[in-house]
């Protein structure tokens, strides 16, 4: 089977293995999309909604009504459930909403599908309270769920699902589809977006629909350099107040910071792996040559476990001032 139409950008084998499935109608009632933020998981699950309930020959056509309406997430059949944010909590009161949205005959479609989406944000008593679907589905009802953290769910959850564990996509593969899509961009800037995505087509997208986007990623960038050129305690308090104002921001301040120490620690340790900020070049080999490799690894390490955290319920002010004063200084402002 060769790549296939479906509006998916990459996870070939994914889309084979299920094609497969939907050709020989042995679609499982339950699946667990599972991989890294912004890398196409709700983007397959849809398709995967759109293929089954497509009414044209080689579904999903895109074109029919059906595949129309969940295209747009408005199909009366298909269910989006997720916490209210990201890093927030799934609540249990969904889940039985859910369960009664399900009980009830499809208006139009022949299949009843819930995709739920970051099901790592459920907590174990509402992954249990999901277990009776997943046990005694309806013969036309198909359980989508989206995970980046699947050791989250419980054991008896991975169990009733069909596993698809996606991967980050290869470079080429990403800039290729933003030269696709986006004709009328600027190419360079296009593939400046492609590296910096690090194989996530989802916030590659993103970024080149929104020039904003890449504005916060600046910022991000900036504030971290500031913060390790400026030995003061003073000053890392200030920056920590500043950030801790806003929660969602500040994560995705940190996800850029893990991209900024990944680099130094390529540097650092002279890996032939390119870096991801190539427009910050200057400035991490500045950082590389006044830092060992252990402490942009304890700096990368510490970025990611406050990315952890945060996604819990803690003092975030505390939190974020505890991981910048944790940062290293830059020698060269001694
Ligand atoms: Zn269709």
């Amino acid at each position: 089977m060769t790549n296939s139409h479906w509006p998916v950008v990459g996870h070939e084998w994914a889309v084979q293995q299920l094609q497969q499935a939907l050709y020989h109608q042995r679609a499982r009632h339950a699946y667990l999309i599972t991989g890294p933020a912004s890398i196409g998981k709700t983007t397959l699950a849809r398709a995967l909604a759109m293929a089954l309930n497509c009414t044209n020959d080689n579904p999903p056509c895109g074109r029919c009504r059906s595949c129309q309406l969940i295209s747009r997430d408005v199909h009366p059949d298909i269910s989006l459930v997720e916490a209210e944010r990201v890093g927030g909590t799934l609540k249990i009161d969904q889940i039985r909403d859910l369960q009664r949205t399900l009980a009830l005959r499809p208006y139009e479609a022949t299949h009843k599908i819930a995709i739920l989406q970051r099901f790592h944000e459920a907590n174990p008593a509402t992954q249990n309270a999901l277990l009776k679907t997943l046990e005694e589905p309806a013969y036309n009802v198909v359980l989508i769920l989206t995970a980046e953290y699947p050791d989250r769910l419980l054991p008896t959850i991975h169990s009733r699902c069909q596993i698809l564990n996606l991967r980050l996509l290869p470079f080429e593969q990403v800039e290729s589809a933003l030269h696709t899509r986006f004709p009328n961009h600027n190419p360079q800037q296009l593939t400046l977006i492609a590296r910096l995505a690090g194989g996530r087509i989802g916030w590659a997208i993103r970024m080149a629909e929104d020039p904003n986007e890449l504005e916060a990623r600046e910022s991000a960038l900036v504030t971290l350099e500031q913060v390790i050129s400026n030995p003061q305690r003073v000053n890392r308090f200030q920056a920590a107040e500043a950030l801790a104002k806003d929660k969602d921001n500040l994560l995705l301040n940190l996800e850029y910071w893990l991209t900024y120490w990944r680099d130094v620690l390529l540097l650092t340790s002279q890996a032939a792996a390119p870096i991801i900020n190539i427009d910050h070049q200057p400035m991490l080999e500045t950082a590389a040559r006044s830092l060992s490799p252990d402490s942009a690894h304890t700096a990368l390490q510490a970025t990611r476990e406050a990315i952890t955290q945060l996604q819990q319920n803690v003092n975030t002010r505390l939190l974020v001032e505890v991981l910048l004063l944790s940062f290293p200084a830059l020698s060269s402002s001694s």
